[in-house]
């Protein structure tokens, strides 16, 4: 109750107003548990505002695991929806990003072919409700082949697995396709195992941990930990779900036994390959500035920021400096800058300020979900600056040197 936490709020930033901020939601949170509040549309709507970007989590003196109390928050709240018959699952991101794949070459001729530009010159996408999502959609090629195994190119040093999630594969392929190059020029193989799919961290955070669960059973069968080094994932939003398979709740003994192998060996990208690199390894200069956002689940939940920025520092000649305000979210967290567009937008507007003064010519993050937000918020205010993952510029390097 002491309030350390509100000024790391993101949301009570925003509103100013305690309901809004982790205290009140503690309370809130109690008092719909002891049944002492009802759960009312207003009391809803707090909970939900909620971006769990655990801010508050790590300044709280006194330990309070917010991340967990909101997730049961959830739960209750579903399963009292569920009793009344309320409950209409939200359309997430992940459920429309499920059959994206499928979509592909329909969306990549939608793109590509100038129907984009007239269904938005009509209006389309606003008028059936997709605006949000056809503007947060990258470029999307044709198609993409990839493989289950990556063989290094020089001496092997190692193997490693790639997680790509259920849409790493079709949302974030460059910094994908750069991770293996660069991985392989390390010395590591690379297997993808085709069986992975979603982390499961937006089933967890929505109140459906059941789900959460099967998703991690699925990604813990699919890695051959015995045969691997470590796991690698690029975006760091899936990779604080993975290193939190360890404290799932409703694993069997064999089960938690190979989560906390799992957890224990992922690895976030920008940090593995600082960890492993070698000495002589050689990169061509780029002579511009980038400018480092670093996601909430890295600062947060990982603990590991130091990753992006000691990667971008290896290329010689690039200015890396350092976002203002990234200790207050973007407002992307997964599926909410789709449920909650005006809160997203106003969250990331102060950073788009810092940005316009700043004018570097490179935007860097390690998640997906972040980068997307950057990029469409970025090109709706007319900004010429590239947003990329930064094993997606250090891969460039390496490439322009062979
Ligand atoms: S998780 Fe983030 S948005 Fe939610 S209460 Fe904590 S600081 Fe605020
Ligand atoms: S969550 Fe922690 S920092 Fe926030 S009010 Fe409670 S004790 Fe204080």
């Amino acid at each position: 109750m002491c309030g350390l936490c509100l000024p790391h709020c993101p949301t009570y930033k925003l509103y100013n107003r305690e309901s809004e901020s982790p205290r009140g939601r503690i309370a809130l949170m109690r008092a719909m548990a002891t049944g002492e509040l009802a759960l009312t549309a207003q009391l809803k709507n707090h909970l939900d505002h909620c971006l769990v970007c655990r801010a508050c989590e790590d300044a709280c003196p006194a330990g309070v695991p917010y991340g967990e109390l909101i997730d049961a928050a959830r739960t209750i709240m579903n399963e009292e929806l569920t009793s009344q018959q309320q409950l209409t699952p939200p359309e997430t991101m992940l459920n429309n990003l499920s059959r994206l794949e499928r979509w592909r070459p329909l969306l990549s001729l939608y793109q590509r072919s100038g129907l984009q530009k007239a269904a938005r010159a009509l209006r389309l996408p606003q008028m059936s409700g997709l605006q949000r999502q056809e503007h947060l959609m990258p470029k999307l090629p044709l198609r993409r082949k990839w493989h289950e195994h990556y063989p290094v190119t020089g001496k092997q040093r190692g193997r490693v697995g790639l997680f790509t999630g259920c849409t790493g594969k079709i949302l974030d392929e460059e910094a994908l396709a750069a991770a293996i190059r660069m991985l392989t020029h390390l010395g590591y193989g690379v297997v993808i195992p085709a069986n992975q799919g979603c982390c499961g961290i937006l089933h967890q955070h929505s109140g459906y941990p059941d789900e959460a669960r099967k998703l991690a059973l699925n990604n813990l069968d699919s890695f051959q930990l015995d045969q691997l080094d470590a796991i690698i994932y690029i975006a760091t939003g899936c990779g604080a779900q993975l290193a939190e398979y360890k404290n799932m709740t409703g694993l069997n003994q064999q089960q938690q036994k190979r989560a906390q192998l799992f957890s224990a060996m992922t690895q976030e990208i920008g940090l593995f390959i600082t960890t492993v690199w070698p000495a002589g390894i050689k990169l061509s200069p780029l002579n511009k500035t980038v400018a480092v956002h670093t996601p909430c689940s890295l600062q947060y939940v990982l603990r590991q920021q130091e990753g992006s920025r000691a990667l971008l520092e290896k290329i010689p000649q690039l200015t890396v400096a350092t976002l203002p305000d990234n200790q207050h979210c973007c407002g992307a967290a997964g599926d909410y800058m789709l449920r909650h567009p005006d809160i997203a937008d106003a969250l990331i507007k102060p950073k788009l300020d810092s940005i316009e003064q700043m004018n570097p010519d490179i935007i860097t993050s390690a998640n997906i979900g972040c980068a997307l937000h950057f990029r469409a918020s970025i090109k709706e205010r007319g900004l010429a600056i590239e947003v990329a993952h930064p094993v997606t510029l250090l891969a460039r390097q390496i490439t322009a040197r062979q």
